[in-house]
């Protein structure tokens, strides 16, 4: 009897584990099928998928139109959220843990289908362009990273092969990692990971920040980092925002107003809506959230 017994245990931790598996496997199976199959935006010539046009600055670049969101599991987390990022213009997002910011990001990427309204990238729907020329044109730096290993050179010329020695130093300057590069003999050739420097989470995103501004997305998305950054590199963060802004459009999730002061828009988002937008000035005026939210962090 205690055999049969124990292996009708086992199994049912089997099929338990399997089921936990299966509905993992589902998630991702109501994905949105990738979109490469869609033809290319007219006018824009045969062969590689066509970067969608960038209109000139001030126009809208990107635009959420009344989005709703809720996960395949049916957390409903976004309730008709409309913002706008115009070619050239900084915006952030920002609000308390939980409230959407991450997922706005995870949509304009095109992880998920929406469950109502439209994202829009020069005013045509996302769901008309090929996925791959929309990603031709967005930089995603997520809070975790990704580093490759293999040497800060590879890392960057994933991005871009063709960039010079030159470049290279200019855009870890831009992201302030000379110091930490320089200091090995093997400079641009410095192993990454667990075997060579850049360990820290902060120095990990910049790194990745620096190959996306090597791709020179028209849009750069970045979900900032909540506990990898010190002052010090906060500061640096904010300068190579703005470096970076001045030729592209920037869509920031800010856990600190502090990296956004000086953004164009600041969007504030509680859960799953708008609830303000304007400048820090403005909203430190209209919105209690907001002014909630700055003097938690000391900055009123
Ligand atoms: P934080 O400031 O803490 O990073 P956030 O404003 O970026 O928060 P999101 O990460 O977008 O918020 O999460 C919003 C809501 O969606 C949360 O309630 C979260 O638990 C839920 N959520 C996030 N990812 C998933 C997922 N993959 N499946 C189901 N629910 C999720």
């Amino acid at each position: 009897l205690v055999m049969p017994l124990g292996q009708a245990v086992g199994a049912w931790t089997q099929l338990q584990t399997g089921l936990g598996a299966l509905a993992r496997i589902q998630e991702v199976l109501v994905l949105e099928p990738e979109r490469d199959d869609v033809p290319e935006v007219p006018g824009a010539g045969t062969g590689a998928p066509a970067a969608p046009r960038v209109p000139p600055p001030g126009t809208p670049l990107l635009e959420l139109d009344d989005v709703s969101f809720a996960y395949p599991d049916g957390t409903r987390v976004l309730d008709r959220v409309s913002l706008t990022v115009p070619a050239g213009s900084r915006v952030a997002l920002v609000g308390p843990s939980g409230a959407g910011k991450s997922t706005v990001l995870a949509l304009v990427e095109g992880f998920y289908p929406l469950t109502g309204g439209a994202i829009r990238w020069a005013g045509t729907d996302v769901r008309e362009l090929p996925r791959a020329a929309l990603r031709a044109n967005l930089g995603y730096v997520e809070q975790e990273a990704p580093v490759l290993a293999g040497t800060v050179r590879e890392n960057l010329l994933l991005a871009a092969p063709h960039t010079t020695d030159d470049e290279l130093w200019a855009v870890l300057a831009d992201v302030g990692l000379t110091g930490v590069v320089q200091r090995s003999p093997r400079g641009l050739d410095v192993p990454v990971g667990d075997e060579g420097v850049l360990l820290s989470g902060g120095e990990r995103q910049r790194l990745a920040i620096a190959r996306s501004l090597l791709a020179r997305p028209a849009l750069l998305l970045l979900d900032e980092p909540t506990a990898s950054l010190d002052a010090r590199n906060e500061n640096l963060l904010r300068e190579t925002l703005a470096a970076a802004a001045a030729d592209r459009a920037l869509l920031v999730v800010a856990h600190r107003l502090s990296t956004v002061l000086d953004s164009d828009q600041i969007v504030v988002l509680d859960a799953g809506r708008v609830v303000a937008r304007g400048t820090h000035a403005e909203l430190l005026e209209t919105s209690p959230l907001y002014r909630e939210l700055a003097s938690a962090q000391l900055l009123v």
